[in-house]
């Protein structure tokens, strides 16, 4: 029987301080050339290795390759000037600095193809890959070619698309799309933002979700949440339209967040990526917080449909905290398995 609750990660885990300075979003690299290459797979290996010795079942790259779960992506694509950048302020919310899209749009290569079979070799059990998705990636660029949200977000769907299938053929059971856009342009995900993800899961062999959180744990997230109010609803403007999209699964942030826990209801009969882990905090969760965020999500999602994760990526918190974060997700779900089984 196939094992109930499985844990994972929203995609992000802390790098060794070896590879690239700890506790900081767009860190950069220690290494160079060779050396970068062979750094870079070792925090891979690592990286597995600790969710392996944590109990998490379905794993990850920990995105060690990967400086930014966006620009990365970005950076090999062509269409995109690096040196050309403009000041946008992305998710609606804070300023940033970021290339220009100078003309058409399309990936040459594959990107993290060969960083997924090196995973692949590394473990058995079932992998998932975190990919940018089409709105996000459009929330990260200034565009000076298309002059058209929309029609850019046509484009790297088609991308996506290439590389997710890619991604499947070498052994990725599920490829998550990263989503944060879809909880501030309402208009634009029901417009197009979701028949542009579904255009980048057309024909894909293995499962899809999407996921759609409050961010990282960085200041200008923190300060955001606290214009929300007392109950955040944001999901309630997309979730309908996505239980009727042909996305497998749905990963949202739950634990520590003031999003009421019926909004599940909303995407009853999808697979539902339950965030049980606070990824704004230090403080390292109890096995029975993580429960109780569980329990109370069996009440909007069947069992065998719940799959217990963390809220957003780990990549800001110190490789500590991460790691008892990892392991209570793990305790929890197996309390709630244990009840489930009596
Ligand atoms: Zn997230």
């Amino acid at each position: 029987m196939k094992k109930l609750l499985p844990t994972s990660t929203a995609g992000s885990l802390p790098k060794p301080s070896w590879l690239a300075e700890p506790e900081k979003l767009w860190s950069p690299w220690k290494l160079q050339g060779k050396e970068l290459i062979d750094g870079k797979h070792d925090a891979l290996r690592v990286s597995l290795q600790e969710q392996k010795q944590a109990g998490i079942d379905i794993v990850g790259d920990g995105e060690q390759t990967r400086q930014h779960f966006v620009t990365t992506f970005i950076e090999h694509l062509s269409g995109v000037d690096f040196e050309k950048r403009e000041t946008v302020k992305i998710r609606d919310r804070y300023d940033a600095s970021v290339p220009t899209v100078v003309g058409p749009v399309s990936r040459p290569n594959s990107v993290f193809v060969e960083d997924a079979r090196f995973l692949r070799q590394q473990t058995d059990q079932s992998i998932k890959w975190a990919l940018p998705g089409p709105m996000t990636m459009v929330d990260t660029l200034y565009d000076d070619h298309y002059k058209s949200r929309e029609k850019l977000a046509w484009e790297f769907a088609k991308i996506l698309n290439q590389e997710a299938k890619e991604l499947a053929a070498a052994g990725v059971d599920i490829i998550q799309f990263d989503e944060p856009a879809f909880n501030v342009f309402f208009d634009e995900v029901k417009e197009w933002g979701i028949a542009c993800l579904e255009r980048a899961v057309e024909g894909l062999k293995c499962e899809s979700v999407v996921h759609i959180c409050y961010g990282y744990g960085i200041k200008a997230n923190t300060d955001w949440k606290k214009t929300l109010g007392s109950e955040w609803r944001q999901y309630e403007e997309v979730l309908p339209k996505l239980q009727q999209s042909n996305i497998d699964m749905i990963s949202l942030e739950c634990h520590n967040s003031r999003v009421p826990v019926e909004l599940l209801e909303l995407i009853r009969g999808k697979k539902a990526m339950v965030g049980a882990i606070d990824v704004a905090t230090d403080t390292i969760e109890t096995p029975e917080e993580v429960a109780v965020t569980l329990r109370a999500a069996l009440k909007y999602v069947d069992a065998d449909k719940l799959y217990p994760c963390t809220n957003c990526g780990m990549a800001p918190l110190s490789r500590e905290v991460a790691r008892g974060k990892l392991n209570a997700l793990r305790a929890g779900a197996e309390i709630v398995r244990r009840e489930l089984s009596a």
